[in-house]
């Protein structure tokens, strides 16, 4: 490498996203993370201020850097304003989002098709009729399997989550798949969507990799959200060949934006995942074991059923990890 330091894009957002991101950088300060910060004003805010919310001097500056730490940012229903977030996992093409859950009775990794599928942005907007198409290829199947089989080799198993029964689109992605895991000898098996979002309720220890499309698989991991206690404790990957977003997977939550009591851990694990990938493990493990410290000694926000604010929830994380360090 050269004496370059490691440049992250910073993007807090909307909402609860320049909240969040407080909590997640004062965690990377506090754990001695070896990174430069390149912030962004990106968003519906500065859309609403300006008519854009992103522009391409902005993607350019944001190629740039090393990877990007992503707050949220608020996607109103209006035909006019493109998602953000989408936009940069297109250009940035960033297939693969990555997201882990765990508790006491589950621990799955949700592999979900980042770039295609019903997101394709392919729609035809009428007064008396709207459609929105699904694309599924046989590259952007065979990728995404590739990284969720890479996965599941080092766990136990991949599950294909589709609708290939109704939907035809889904042959394609089942059998590329199905392919990709029998040339990898990962063991595998599949369920349609709606069974897999019973067993995930019923038994969702029996869930170890799931690998699916876009929309499945964004409906599913807020479902595995719910099962682990809080959007609020989620945090994602979304990675390409060489480029990657980290971000919580809850969205702006404009319902509780500015009261100081969103939950902050998904932010800052996505930021441990990011440490992580950029080859600083260790500290990625200290953020990890601070916030289960953090959480078991009863600091929690009001959605995880506690009364701490995000900055004490924040302080707790950040004095778990100085005293780990005495130690
Ligand atoms: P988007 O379309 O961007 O996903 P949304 O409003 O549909 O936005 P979220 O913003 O994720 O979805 O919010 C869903 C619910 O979860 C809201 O009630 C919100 O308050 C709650 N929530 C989301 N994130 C957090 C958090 N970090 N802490 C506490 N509650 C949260």
């Amino acid at each position: 490498m050269s004496g370059k330091r490691t440049e992250v894009a910073v993007i807090p957002g909307d909402g609860i996203g320049p909240e969040v991101m407080e909590s997640a950088l004062g965690v990377l300060e506090a754990v001695g993370a070896d990174v430069e910060q390149v912030p962004f004003e990106v968003g519906f805010g500065r859309w609403k201020r300006t008519g854009e919310a992103l522009s391409a001097e902005d993607l350019e500056s944001i190629k740039q850097c090393d990877c990007v730490l992503f707050g949220a940012i608020t996607t109103p229903p209006d035909p006019k304003y493109r998602s953000v977030l989408l936009r940069l996992r297109k250009e940035l093409d960033l297939f693969a989002n990555i997201r882990p859950f765990s508790s006491s009775r589950l621990d799955l990794i949700v592999v979900r098709e980042n770039t295609e599928g019903l997101y394709s942005g392919i729609e035809v907007l009428g007064e008396e009729e709207c459609r929105t198409v699904r694309v599924i290829t046989r590259r952007g199947s065979r990728r995404i399997a590739e990284r969720a089989c890479l996965l599941a080799s080092r766990r136990r198993r991949l599950t294909i989550v589709h609708k290939s029964n109704v939907l035809k689109s889904d042959i394609l992605f089942l059998k590329t798949c199905r392919e990709v895991a029998e040339s990898l000898s990962v063991p595998h098996d599949d369920l349609l969507v709606d069974a897999a979002a019973y067993h995930l309720v019923m038994r969702p220890e029996r869930f170890d990799v799931i690998v699916t499309t876009n929309l499945f698989g964004d409906i599913l991991s807020d479902l595995c959200a719910g099962l682990v206690g809080s959007l609020g404790l989620c945090a994602s990957a979304n990675l390409g060949e060489s480029r990657a977003l980290f971000e919580p997977i809850h969205g702006s939550a404009p319902d509780i934006a500015g009261q100081g009591i969103a939950n902050p851990v998904g932010a800052v694990r996505s930021a441990a995942m990011m440490l992580d990938w950029l080859g600083q493990a260790e500290k990625a493990r200290a953020i990890e074991a601070a916030v289960g410290r953090a959480l078991e000694g009863g600091v929690k926000t009001p959605d995880l059923g506690g009364s701490s604010s995000t900055r004490q929830v924040t302080e707790e994380i950040v004095r778990q990890i100085d005293s780990a360090r005495k130690i």
